[in-house]
C-alpha cells in the first residue's frame, strides 16, 4: 500500500453494469476487479425481497420472481426532476413503481421485508457503489476510501452531485467525478500514448445497455478536452434483445399456437437466453436459443443466425451513427480529422455497428485495443492513482486535466442601457480555475443588479447560452460606475461552477451554483 491513504479505486457507474478497477504497483497496470462470481463487470441493479437487500449478481438473478422491487435505471434518475419528460416517460417502462417526493424528487417504491419503503435515486446508486467497494476491497484485502467515479459527459450538475452523494454515502471519499469518454480516452491513451506529445482527436463511441454516448475529445499534452457530445439515451443492448425476444415469441406463436407475450416471466426468462445469444452473435454467425418448459410445459428451441440478428436490428443500427454526425457537426470536424475512433460499451462488440461505423470514416481502422466493458473503470482507475500520488512508471508523464469547453461570462443588465458579454473565464481554460472581475453599476442611482451568467463565444450574451442569475439588491444611490462589485468565477476539479458577487460598500454577497462539465450546452438544453 503506497500513497494517501491506501488504495484509490476507479468506478465506472453504469446504467446497466458496473465495473471497478485499480492502479497495480506491481505489474504497473490496472487490475480490473471481478466479483464473487467471477464477472469482471456488476449489473447496477438493487433488490428488495421479503428477508433481504440483495445487490448486483444477486438481485439481477431475481429479477424474474421479483419484478416490483428489482431496482435497474437508477442512473436514468438521478439528479432528476419528477416531473422531468425523460422521468416520466422512462417511468411508463419500468416494472418498479415511482412516485414524486418532497421537492419534484422522484422516488422509488419498494416493498421490502413487508414494508412499503420509499428511496432515491443516489440511495439506489449508493448501495450499488458500495458493492463496487466491497468487491474492490475483498480483492485487495484491505479497506478501501478513495475513489474517482465517472458519468456521462451530458450530465449536469445536479446530476453531478447526486453521484458524489451517492460515493460519500457508500463511504467513499470521492476523489473526483471524471467524464466516461474521458475515461476511456485515458485508457486509449495510456494503452497507445496517444496524443501525449502531438494533438490528436479521437472519437469515442460508446455503446452500452440502454445508452449510446458520442463524444469528440482533443488529447494532448495529458489535456483532455472535450469537443462535443451528442447521443441517444435510449439506445443500445436492451434494445436489441427485446427485438430478438419479439421475434421469438413470433416463432412459438408459429409453432404452437400460444401467445407468450402477456406473460411478464416467460418473457423476462427469453429475454435472458436473447440477452446471451447475442453476445454469442458478436462472434459466431449461428447460435442457438434454448428454453425448457417456456410455455404451458412446452419447450422452445430456436436457431439465430447473425444476419436474422442483423436484419430485426438495422434501423436501430442506422439510427447509432446519426449521433456521430451530429457530434462531427457540433466539434465543427470532418471524418478526416479525426485520428482514432475508440469503441467502448458492451453492445460496441456488434460486428454490424463496427462496420457501419468504419463505413462513417471511409474504411479507417477502428480502435479496438481497449476493452469495451473495462476501459473506463480502467481510465477511473488510472485517474485515481494520479489523483492519490501514486503516478511513477508508466503514469510518470502524466497529468490529467480537463478544460472548460466554452468562455463564461456575466452580463449585467440595467434598465435602458445595452448589455454585451464579460468573459471571465476564457474557453479552454484549464480546471479547477478561480477568476475575479470588477463590475459597476450603469445608469445613475441603480438600486438593483442582476447578474446574468452566460457561457459561449458571441459578444452578445443573447446569442450565447443562459446558465442562471441572481440579483443584489440595496445598492446605495451613486452616480453610474461608482460602486464596485467583485464579481468572482470558480470551476471545481469535478467541473461544477460557482459564481458569487459582491458589493463593496455593503458587503452584500450572493451566489449560485450552475450546470457543469465539459457539458453545459448540453445540460441546458436539457433542463429547458
Ligand atoms: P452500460 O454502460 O450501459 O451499463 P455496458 O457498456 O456494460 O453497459 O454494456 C452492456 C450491454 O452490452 C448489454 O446490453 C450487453 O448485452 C451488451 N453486450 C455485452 N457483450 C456483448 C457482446 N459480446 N455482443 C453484443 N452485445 C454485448
Ligand atoms: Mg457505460
Amino acid at each position: 500500500m503506497t500513497g494517501i491513504g491506501g488504495h484509490a479505486i476507479g468506478i465506472d457507474l453504469g446504467t446497466k453494469y458496473s465495473c471497478v478497477g485499480v492502479w497495480k504497483h506491481d505489474n504497473n497496470n490496472v487490475d480490473i476487479i471481478a466479483n464473487d462470481q467471477g464477472n469482471r463487470t456488476t449489473p447496477s441493479c438493487v433488490a428488495f425481497t421479503d428477508t433481504e437487500l440483495l445487490v448486483g449478481e444477486a438481485a439481477f438473478n431475481q429479477v424474474v420472481r421479483n419484478p416490483d422491487n428489482s431496482i435497474f435505471d437508477a442512473k436514468r434518475l438521478i439528479g432528476r426532476k419528477f416531473s422531468d419528460t425523460s422521468v416520466q416517460s422512462d417511468k411508463k417502462l419500468w416494472p418498479f413503481k415511482l412516485v414524486e417526493g418532497p421537492d419534484d424528487k422522484p422516488m422509488i417504491l419498494v416493498t421490502h421485508k413487508g414494508k412499503e419503503k420509499q428511496y432515491a435515486a443516489e440511495e439506489i446508486s449508493s448501495m450499488v457503489l458500495a458493492k463496487m467497494r466491497e468487491i474492490a476491497e475483498v480483492y485487495l484485502g484491505s479497506t478501501v476510501k478513495n475513489a474517482v467515479i465517472t458519468v456521462p459527459a451530458y450530465f449536469n450538475n445536479s446530476q453531478r452531485e447526486a453521484t458524489k452523494k451517492a460515493g460519500i454515502s457508500a463511504g467513499l471519499n470521492v476523489m473526483r467525478i471524471i467524464n466516461e469518454p474521458t475515461a476511456a480516452a485515458i485508457a486509449y491513451g495510456l494503452d497507445k500514448k496517444a496524443g501525449w506529445y502531438s494533438k490528436r482527436n479521437v472519437l469515442i463511441f460508446d455503446l452500452g445497455g440502454g445508452t449510446l454516448d458520442v463524444s469528440l475529445l482533443t488529447i494532448g499534452d495529458g489535456v483532455f478536452e472535450v469537443k462535443a457530445t451528442s447521443g441517444d439515451t435510449h439506445l443500445g443492448g436492451e434494445d436489441f434483445d427485446t427485438k430478438m425476444v419479439n421475434y421469438c415469441v413470433e416463432e412459438f406463436k408459429r409453432k404452437h399456437n400460444l401467445d407468450v407475450s402477456g406473460n411478464i416471466r416467460t418473457l423476462r426468462r427469453l429475454k435472458n437466453a436473447c440477452e446471451k445469444a447475442k453476445r454469442r452473435l458478436s462472434f459466431t454467425t449461428t447460435t442457438d436459443i434454448e428454453i425448457e418448459c417456456l410455455h404451458q410445459g412446452i419447450d422452445f428451441y430456436v436457431t439465430f443466425t447473425r444476419s436474422k440478428f442483423e436484419q430485426l436490428n438495422m434501423d436501430f443500427f442506422t439510427k447509432c451513427m446519426e449521433p456521430v454526425q451530429k457530434c462531427l457537426e457540433d466539434a465543427k470536424m470532418d471524418t478526416d480529422s479525426v485520428h482514432d475512433i475508440v469503441l467502448a460499451g458492451g453492445s460496441s462488440r456488434i460486428p454490424k455497428v463496427q462496420q457501419l461505423l468504419q463505413n462513417v470514416f471511409k474504411g479507417n481502422e477502428l480502435c479496438k485495443s481497449i476493452h469495451p466493458d473495462e476501459a473506463i473503470a480502467y481510465g477511473a482507475a488510472v485517474q485515481a492513482a494520479v489523483l492519490s500520488g501514486h503516478g511513477n512508471g508508466k503514469l510518470k508523464d502524466f497529468t490529467l486535466l480537463d478544460v472548460t469547453p466554452l468562455s463564461l461570462g456575466v452580463d449585467t443588465i440595467a434598465d435602458h442601457c445595452n448589455t454585451f458579454m464579460t468573459v471571465v473565464i476564457p474557453r479552454n481554460s484549464q480546471i479547477p480555475i478561480k477568476e475575479n472581475t470588477s463590475m459597476t453599476t450603469s445608469c445613475h442611482n441603480q438600486t438593483h443588479v442582476r447578474f446574468s451568467i452566460y457561457e459561449g463565444e458571441s459578444e452578445t450574451p443573447i446569442n450565447n447560452n443562459f446558465l442562471g442569475e441572481f440579483v443584489l439588491e440595496g445598492i446605495p444611490p451613486a452616480p453610474e460606475g461608482v460602486p464596485k462589485f467583485d464579481v468572482c468565477f470558480e470551476i471545481d476539479a469535478n467541473g461544477i461552477l460557482k459564481v458569487s458577487a459582491e458589493d463593496k460598500s455593503t458587503g452584500q454577497k450572493k451566489d449560485i451554483t450552475i450546470i457543469s462539465g465539459c457539458d453545459r450546452k448540453q445540460g441546458i438544453e436539457t433542463l429547458v
